[in-house]
């Protein structure tokens, strides 16, 4: 079974992860999206929250599991039998980024590869930091654009 990990802070899910996720789906058995959960780390939003959102969000995909995690993501994809970790890219910065974490996963699990997936351009400028700056400014009809219908803030 060709088992791929999406993982993420999903702080919360934009219309650019849902995109990506649904774009890569055909590609895997099973996709698990998985939010890595971080002690040291703030979150806007508690992690029932953020999962009851990507759950509802792919109700309708039967290939797409949500799930959550603590340590490192080449372990957790180790412990599932996963083999590759999807990744989105919108600009350089994040491949530069992700080139790195992704050597880095190669070298804690030599099974996993990570797949990247170019953003669409319309989606490039979306992210869950921008969604979470406009919450704090009160900007709540602007942020609807950039996330799925199934999350109600
Ligand atoms: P992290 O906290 O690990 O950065 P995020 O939840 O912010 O996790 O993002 C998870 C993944 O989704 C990353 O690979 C990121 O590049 C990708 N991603 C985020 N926003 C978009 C977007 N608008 N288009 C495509 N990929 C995206």
């Amino acid at each position: 079974m060709r088992i791929g990990v999406f993982p993420g802070s999903f702080d919360p899910i934009t219309i650019g992860h849902e995109d990506l996720v649904r774009r890569a789906l055909p590609l895997f058995d099973k996709l698990v999206v998985a939010i890595g959960v971080n002690s040291g780390k703030k979150y806007l939003f508690e992690l029932e929250q953020r999962l009851a959102w990507l759950r509802a969000v792919f109700a309708d995909e039967p290939g797409v599991e949500v799930t959550f995690y603590e340590g490192l993501t080449a372990n957790f994809c180790h412990s599932i039998g996963a083999r590759f970790i999807l990744r989105g890219l919108r600009s350089s910065s994040d491949f530069e980024y992700e080139k790195t974490i992704s050597q880095l996963n190669t070298s804690l699990a030599a099974e996993v590869d990570t797949i990247f997936l170019i953003s669409r351009p319309a989606y490039s400028h979306i992210s869950s930091s921008i969604v979470r700056e406009l919450i704090r400014v009160g900007a709540l009809d602007e942020v609807r654009a950039f996330i799925p219908k199934a999350v109600q803030l």
